[in-house]
């Protein structure tokens, strides 16, 4: 049976296209795992933000796909011509969202996600955006620093600042209201099946367009 609410979400699909995902929560909580295992079992249905930053890739990362990584001045330059939706400092380095990485994605008629930090989301709440918000946990701030340390992607500088950022922001995220879900990434398979329960309408919209 279809429901009022899957119906509703279905018309304002086809009217202003898929509403995008804010994906937020600490660095190391899980959040690009996550996103990378959507973005895979739903290609074409989810597309990503790709955002800029001035922090240096990590081994691995692909400038353009995982982020544009760009100067201090470049970023600066395009926050300063309106490029970006928002834009915040984290742990030392710029990042932002720009009107055109979230167009590419909706332009496809895909549901985008916004993998950003805790000012990204106040900021966002600003904007005509309206997006789902959802923020991954940690199940305690032990496990968080151990799965960043077994990254080995930060310095000790980065590490503990990103640790500090993470204490605050978990306290911030229980604020009544922010988030419409939280889901605790302790076992990794059930945090996915979560994340995707709290999508399933949307995915079905859009796979329904797609198929009409
Ligand atoms: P974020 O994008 O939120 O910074 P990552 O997705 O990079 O976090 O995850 C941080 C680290 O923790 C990665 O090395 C990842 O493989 C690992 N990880 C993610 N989820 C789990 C989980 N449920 N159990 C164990 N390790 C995990
Ligand atoms: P990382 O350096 O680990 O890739 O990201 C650090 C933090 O920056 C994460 O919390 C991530 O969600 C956030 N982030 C990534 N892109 C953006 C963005 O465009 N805007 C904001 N506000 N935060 C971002």
């Amino acid at each position: 049976m279809i429901s009022g609410r899957f119906l509703s979400r279905l018309v304002s699909a086809v009217m202003a296209g898929p509403r995008p995902v804010v994906l937020s929560g600490p660095s190391g909580a899980g959040k690009s795992t996550l996103l990378k295992k959507l973005l895979k079992e739903y290609e074409g249905v989810f597309g990503f933000s790709v955002s800029h930053t001035t922090r240096s890739p990590r081994p691995g990362e692909v400038n353009g796909k995982d982020y544009h990584f760009v100067t201090r001045e470049d970023m600066q330059c395009g926050i300063d011509g309106g490029d970006f939706i928002e834009h915040a400092v984290f742990s030392g380095n710029m990042y932002g969202t720009s009107k055109a990485a979230v167009q590419a994605v909706q332009a496809q008629n895909q549901i985008c996600i916004l993998d950003i930090d805790m000012q990204g989301v106040r900021n966002i709440k600003k904007t005509e955006l309206n997006p789902i918000y959802i923020s991954i946990h940690p199940p305690t701030v032990q496990i968080l620093e151990k799965r960043l340390r077994d990254r080995n992607t930060e310095s000790e500088e980065s590490l503990s600042k990103r640790l500090r950022a993470a204490i605050e922001d978990l306290e911030i995220s229980k604020e009544p209201g922010l988030f419409d879900r939280i889901i605790v990434n302790d076992d990794l398979e059930e945090a996915y099946a979560k994340l995707k329960d709290s999508l399933k309408e949307e995915i079905a919209a859009v796979q329904t367009c797609r198929d009409s």
